[in-house]
């Protein structure tokens, strides 16, 4: 299946690792033009160049911290300056701290909100005037299965990222007229230094071995393994391709069927 991207412009938000990096890369393969955001330079222009090396794209890396409007606003601008368009943008930024509710003050609910709510909020403010003169406009927010289903010792992640999934369906209904979609990517468990720091936060505070932490993941997924990153990017480039022009709102989840709910 052609998917339409090439020469498309993407913004893909904390991709140095991960889940950002894995979709910046999917969507390079594919022919579109990528510029990256992180916050340390060294593993930002290592990311850049991995990609660009492996898929003959044109990557532009910008330091930027997806907390702070300013960088934020930056790094849109600096691929439209670079580029004359956008098409595609991909919000993301790092995990909230784990634990309960009564571990987290006042200021480390703000911190987690502005971290994985006011950084969507703000990259799509500021990409939003490109995003509609694209005949390809596409909106793509990497949430967490976290939203669908709570997870034990992540209440930071499930109250908020049940916040973005609101914003993003509300988007779907305002932004449709303009051409452009508006999706979430809920990630289930998906090997990653996220992932990894998660098991080693329970080995620490259950005295439990390293496979059992993994173990007590994988035990519920269907498919009884991890996902791995460049599963989750392929379906970021499905989501933001001319192909995928009718899904619109919806929040899908790449978990390898983790979430029993229906909806
Ligand atoms: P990761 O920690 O492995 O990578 C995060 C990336 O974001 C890194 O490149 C980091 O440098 C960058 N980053 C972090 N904070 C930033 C900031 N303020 N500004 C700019 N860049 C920043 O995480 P991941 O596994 O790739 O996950 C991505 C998102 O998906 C996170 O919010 C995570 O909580 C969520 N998630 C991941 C999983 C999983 O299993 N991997 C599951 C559910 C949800």
């Amino acid at each position: 299946m052609d998917l339409g991207l090439k020469d498309k412009v993407a913004c893909v938000a904390a991709a140095s690792s991960g889940l950002g990096k894995a979709s910046a890369l999917e969507l390079a393969r594919e022919g579109a033009r990528v510029a990256i955001c992180a916050r340390r330079a060294d593993r930002l222009q290592h990311a850049a160049r991995e990609i660009a090396e492996a898929t003959g794209a044109d990557v532009l890396p910008v330091i930027a911290d997806v907390t702070v409007p300013a960088d934020a606003a930056r790094f849109i601008r600096a691929a439209v300056e670079r580029w004359g368009q956008l098409d595609i943008l991909v919000t993301n930024a790092g995990g909230p701290p784990t634990g309960t509710f009564e571990d987290f003050d006042e200021q480390a609910w703000l911190e987690a909100f502005n971290l994985n709510f006011m950084s969507t909020w703000r990259l799509i403010r500021e990409a939003l005037p490109h995003l509609k003169k694209s005949d390809n406009g596409r909106i793509i927010a990497i949430t967490s299965v976290s939203a669908k289903q709570v997870l034990p010792n992540l209440i930071l992640s499930n109250a908020i990222r049940a916040g973005v999934h609101g914003l993003i369906k509300s988007l779907a209904q305002e932004l449709g007229p303009h051409g452009i979609t508006v999706n979430a990517v809920c990630p289930g468990p998906i090997l990653t230094e996220r992932l990894v720091s998660l098991f080693q936060k329970a080995v620490e505070e259950r005295g439990i071995t390293m496979e059992e932490a993994q173990a007590a993941w994988t035990s519920q997924i269907p498919l009884g393994r991890l996902g791995q990153p460049e599963e989750f990017g392929a379906v970021v480039a499905f989501l933001a391709s001319a192909r995928a022009s009718f899904v619109n709102g919806a929040l899908l989840q790449v978990d390898g069927g983790m979430i029993r709910g229906i909806m």
